[in-house]
């Protein structure tokens, strides 16, 4: 591939909805990418923390390489093994059990809009209209799960949106002013990943179960950034000991490879029926055995037992490193949101990326962290020097 001039060709051959990119890049391996301009990048943000086996592991490329070889999709007339497997694998990490059940799809949006369905099937005879998310929320960008998502610059385009959701602040006394048996679901995110790695206030995830119970709602959790072992257990909610109604699940269960997951619990598992919902690719046998091969390989390696630990030593190098531009360090594990005292995360991301760090600028005021669940001491110390060079460049 010619690296001259790739920015022009960019812009000229693709949609003018992309930003323009950092830089190109061509190969990877490890928590390392490498651009075509032969520069190395300790990759610390793991495509939006994809890449849970950072990039080329053995393990997912084994299993991809033969799964295509073997049978790569055959439409959902058909079941496949790697396709029960997953579902089964889900039914257990989720904790949903024998009553769970799983939709697949092909990206977060998709599991979004699978949930919206959900949301609207428990509709008590049609008493039940309402759905709350919350403000700054971001759960895709498809109309369903665009409804869903709470930033005024991603909606205010594409208006009218879909009716019966109401954004509300993410704070219990909202939470609990809203609530009443007229709300089919409650949708959020245990970590505000898109808003730069926000933590909900702490209590808000138990009472959010308990109002929900109360009233009838679906606990609905997108936990699409969130799970998949990164913030050191399978999911978020297990932090918090409870069951929601329904997860999605995306970004970091095949390592790349597209696919997602809506998985129910108990009762909210008897709502759709046969001829409910649909995808083509949905569930097929090659985005299935990526996904089997991903998990278990978390599985194999404790690779969730790693985050948990590399995300308390992460998290401590960060505040160690003494910068006045570092205010606060956000999130659970390896999704790590470092909130800054001024608005140049921008900056911070640009210099780290000189320096060879990829990281990530959410909003001007918080670098997003979320790097390979692989990650190990070599990698750390690195991010450590590199890290430290970019806020430095950046004050
Ligand atoms: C990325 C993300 C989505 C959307 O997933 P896509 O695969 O981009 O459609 C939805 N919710 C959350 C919390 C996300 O982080």
């Amino acid at each position: 591939m010619v690296n001259h001039d790739w920015s022009s060709r960019f812009g000229a051959a693709m949609m003018g909805s992309h930003a323009t990119p950092l830089t190109m890049l061509e190969r990877g391996e490890g928590c390392y990418v490498w651009g075509t301009n032969g520069k190395r990048y300790l990759d610390f943000l793991a495509g939006i923390a994809v890449n849970s086996l950072g990039h080329a592991h053995p393990a997912l490329v084994d299993a991809v390489s033969s799964q295509v070889a073997t049978l790569a999709h055959v439409s959902n007339y058909f079941a496949t093994p790697p396709q029960i497997e997953l579902a089964e694998r889900l039914k257990r990490i989720t904790g949903a059990g024998e009553r769970g059940r799983v939709y697949f799809g092909n990206s977060g949006t998709e599991a979004m809009e699978a949930a919206f369905k959900l949301a609207r099937l428990n509709n008590d005879g049609g008493k039940r209209r309402r759905i709350l998310a919350l403000t700054n929320a971001f759960h895709g960008r498809t109309m369903g799960a665009l409804s869903l998502t709470g930033k005024a610059a991603l909606r205010d385009p594409f208006g009218p949106l879909l009716d019966g959701v109401e954004h509300i602040d993410s704070t219990i006394e909202a939470l609990e002013a809203a609530m009443d048996d007229t709300v089919a679901a409650v949708v959020f995110e245990p970590i505000k990943g898109e808003a730069g790695v926000v933590d909900l206030p702490e209590g808000f995830i138990v009472r959010a179960r308990e109002l929900t119970r109360e009233h009838g709602a679906l606990l609905i959790l997108d936990e699409i950034q969130t799970g998949v072992g990164r913030t050191g257990t399978w999911f978020t909610y297990q932090q918090f000991d409870i069951e929601p109604d329904a997860v999605t699940i995306a970004k970091g269960i095949a390592g790349g490879m597209p696919i997602s997951a809506l998985v129910t619990f108990g009762e909210a598992s008897e709502l759709f029926k046969r001829g409910h919902h649909g995808s083509t690719f949905g569930g097929n046998p090659l985005a299935t055995a990526a996904a089997n091969a991903v998990l278990g390989e978390i599985e194999a390696s404790d690779l969730i037992g790693n985050a948990e630990q590399r995300g308390t030593q992460l998290r401590e190098l960060i505040r160690e490193m003494g910068s006045p531009l570092v205010d606060e360090v956000r999130g659970r594990g390896l999704l790590i949101g470092v909130g800054l005292t001024e608005p140049v995360a921008n900056k911070v991301s640009a210099a780290a990326l000189e320096a060879g760090l990829i990281v990530n600028a959410a909003n001007e005021y918080s670098v997003r962290i979320a790097p390979p669940l692989i990650v190990g001491d070599v990698e750390i110390d690195e991010f450590g020097r590199l890290f430290s060079t970019a806020l430095e460049a950046a004050q």
